[in-house]
Formats: C-alpha cells, structure tokens, sequence
C-alpha cells in the first residue's frame, strides 16, 4: 500500500503512522519527494485492510501498488531517483561513464588505465577483484590486493570505485574500498546476497541475469530495497537468446520499459553484451540515445595481453573518442555528458 501524505502532515503526524505500520509487523519506507512523500507499507497487505489508514491525521488517500515488485515501482515514487556517491549523481541529467578494466591485474595496470578513462571523461574507475569466470582454472582476480590497488586509484584520479561481490561472505572487506557494490549477472538471483547488500549503505548496480525477465530483475531489486537500501542502480549487460554473433543480445528495449516501470536509474553495459570491442561504439552510442542514465565500459590499455575479456575492451584512444561521440548524442536528447 502507498500512504499519501497531506502537503502540511507533521513529522509527529507521520510517526505515528509509521509507528502502527511497524506494529503491525509491517515495513515502512518513507519517500520524500519534492511535491509529496509518501509511506510505503510493505508486508501482509491483509492487515492492512483492517485498520482506516485513511482517518489518520495527515494521511491524504491510500493506494494499492498492483506491480510485485513495490518499493521499485513508478507507483511508489513517481520522480526518477538520483543516486549521489560523492561527487557524482546517477539518474539525473548528465550521464554518467563507468569505465575501467575486467579485471584488476596490478597496480601499473590499474593506475595507468584509471589515468586514462579519467582523461577521457569517465565518472567511476571499474574493475572486478573477485571475478565470477566460468572456468574455475581462469583468473579468479586479485581479491584484497586488487581492491587496495582501486582505493589508490580512486585517491590518485577523484574517481569512485566500481567492484563486484560475489559471496555475502565478502561484503565486510569489499565496503571498506568500495564505492558502489556491483552484483552480477550470475548472481542476480542470489537472493541471500541481495539480502544482505540491502543492509549497506552502499550503492548497489544490479546487473540484469543472463536469462532473466525485467520482471524478475526488478523482484532482485526489490529484495535489496525491502532491506532498507535504495541505492540501486540497474545494469543492462545483454541477455542470452539463439544469436551466436554476439556474445549475448543487447537488449535496448529494456531501457524505456525500465523508465516506465521504476523510477530506479539504468545503465547499459554493451561491452558483455556485444563481447567484441567493434560492437561496443554503435551499441554505446544507442544505449545514450535510448535513454540510458550512463554506461559502463570495459578499458584495457593492451587487450591482447588482457586477463580478463580482452576481446571486448576498448583502448583508451577509442574510448576517448566513443565518449566525445556519446557527448554529442546526450546533447540531442536533452542530457550531458
Ligand atoms: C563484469 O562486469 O566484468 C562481469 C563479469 O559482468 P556480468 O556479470 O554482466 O557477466
Ligand atoms: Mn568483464
């Protein structure tokens, strides 16, 4: 149920509302936006119906949310969300470049590529220091000290950290170099681990499974959400259908029907999705003119002798001219860049 609020309801007025939500074993999430906040009340909606929310001081009106997913959904809140990590903001006008490495392979490495995806442009430095690799005989990341190697590049360049977590067993050590949680494709459905990212108050990018519905995505967002953060960013990263050309299909339309559903910011990743870095320009530059809030990049400054996804990593030459192409595009549908 959404709890609309009266314009002048008082902080004593919304507590006490939150207070009998809270006591009837249900979760309240307070959305303050500028022309309206509203409670959500998540749980047994059946006792809700039991009690005349309506003649609540301060309450306006109360509105079922027919979507699954709840604290996700446009009903919920209807501005789009703006998610701030430190000087950075995703989800409003300008967009926002996550670029960097697959993997972290060592500190020249890492610094030097940092150094570059700054120059050109990018807001986040990424790169994976736990790595989910389908052969358990392929590079398996750097684990702490690649996460000491992003928190130096981040003190070198201004940039905020990008990192994957794969295991809730991780969590504690990542959030100490971390700026963002990224969750992968793999994981997506990993319930216990968007349980327990939801108790951070870290962002979250949530990238969509390999085979998952946007339905299903947005269930994986709720879980973190219902858990109190809701910071999460989501990532369409390509998901597997027949085609063999390309190493998932990139799909674009997730991106408008995403901006119909939730109010959640949406990046799109065309490096796994294309998995070939001469797909990666025209798929980036679409996802900008989709509607997309940002992009995240694989960068390596010598792909040949990559680790990690080499085939689909841009130079930092093509970066810098895919992000002046990107420029132009944002401009043409209203954003920056
Ligand atoms: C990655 O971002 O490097 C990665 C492994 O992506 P995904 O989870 O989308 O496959
Ligand atoms: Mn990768």
């Amino acid at each position: 149920m959404i709890i609309v609020l009266k314009p002048d309801t008082t902080r004593e007025q919304m507590d006490h509302i939150i207070e009998k939500l809270t006591g009837l074993g249900l979760k309240a999430h307070v959305s303050a936006g500028t022309e309206r906040t509203v409670i959500g009340a998540i749980g047994d909606e059946r006792i809700l119906r039991t009690i005349p929310l309506e003649a609540f001081p301060g309450v306006e009106k109360v509105l079922p949310i027919l979507k699954p997913f709840k604290l996700a959904s446009r009903d919920f809140k209807q501005e789009n969300s703006v998610i701030r990590i430190g000087g950075a903001e995703i989800g409003g006008r300008k967009l926002v470049v996550m670029a960097g490495p697959c993997a972290v392979e060592s500190r020249e490495q890492l610094l030097e590529i940092a150094g570059e995806v700054k120059g050109a442009g990018a807001a986040f430095i990424r790169g994976g220091a736990f790595k989910p690799r389908t052969s358990p005989y392929s590079f398996q990341g750097l684990e702490e000290e690649g996460l000491k190697y992003l928190a130096e590049a981040r003190q070198k360049t201004g940039l905020p950290v990008v990192t994957e977590v794969m295991d809730p067993r991780d969590i504690e050590l990542i959030v100490k170099y971390a700026d963002v949680l990224q969750i992968g494709a793999r994981n997506m459905q990993n319930f216990r681990l968007l349980k327990e990212v939801g108790t951070y108050r870290k962002p979250v990018l949530l990238k969509r499974g390999i085979s998952a519905t946007i339905k299903e995505w947005l269930m994986s967002a709720e879980y973190i959400m219902s858990e109190g953060n809701h910071d999460v960013i989501l990532c369409e990263r390509g998901i597997r259908t027949y085609e063999t050309e390309t190493r998932n299909t990139l799909d674009l339309s997730a991106v408008p029907v995403l901006k119909q559903l939730t109010h959640l910011p949406v990046i799109v990743d065309p490096s796994h999705a294309v998995g070939k870095w001469e797909l990666v320009p025209p798929m980036a530059r679409a996802a900008v003119a989709a509607g997309a809030d940002g992009l995240l990049i694989e960068v390596h400054s010598n792909p040949e002798e990559a680790l990690c996804d080499g085939e689909q990593s841009l130079k930092p030459k093509m970066f810098r001219q895919l992000m002046s192409e990107m420029r132009v595009i944002a401009q043409a549908v209203g954003r920056d860049l």
